[in-house]
């Protein structure tokens, strides 16, 4: 059966899940693919990034939790609208999740920050 390979339109023959034409189309699809996302995320992955940053440098490195004022953080330019998860415990407290760190917010101005 003659198929069309998804990159370069060319007509090929093969495996029924067989979607290109050849290694080197299969390759630079997923190169093409991958530089469209960094493109399409970096903003969002750099303010990501600058949060983490900005809870590890508040908790330390050897700390494992620390209860700060939150203007301490928005001083620092802390991006509340990013995070890269959240979980809700048992009190019906929100961890929010950078990565390995999270936040809660304990008061409208005390904020708690703890190494996961
Ligand atoms: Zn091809």
């Amino acid at each position: 059966m003659k198929k069309l390979c998804r990159l370069c339109k060319k007509k090929f023959t093969g495996r029924a899940d067989k979607i290109f034409c050849s290694i080197a189309c299969k390759n630079d699809y997923h190169v093409r693919l991958r530089r469209v996302t960094i493109q399409a995320t970096k903003s969002i992955d750099e303010i990501l990034h600058r949060n983490r940053s900005i809870l590890l440098e508040l908790l330390g490195k050897r700390n494992k939790k620390v209860k700060m004022d939150r203007y301490e953080l928005e001083k620092k330019k802390f991006n509340f609208n990013y995070i890269t998860g959240y979980d809700i415990n048992k009190s019906g407290k929100t961890y929010h999740h950078v990565y390995d760190f999270s936040y809660m917010t304990f008061s409208d101005t005390t904020i708690l920050i703890v190494r996961r």
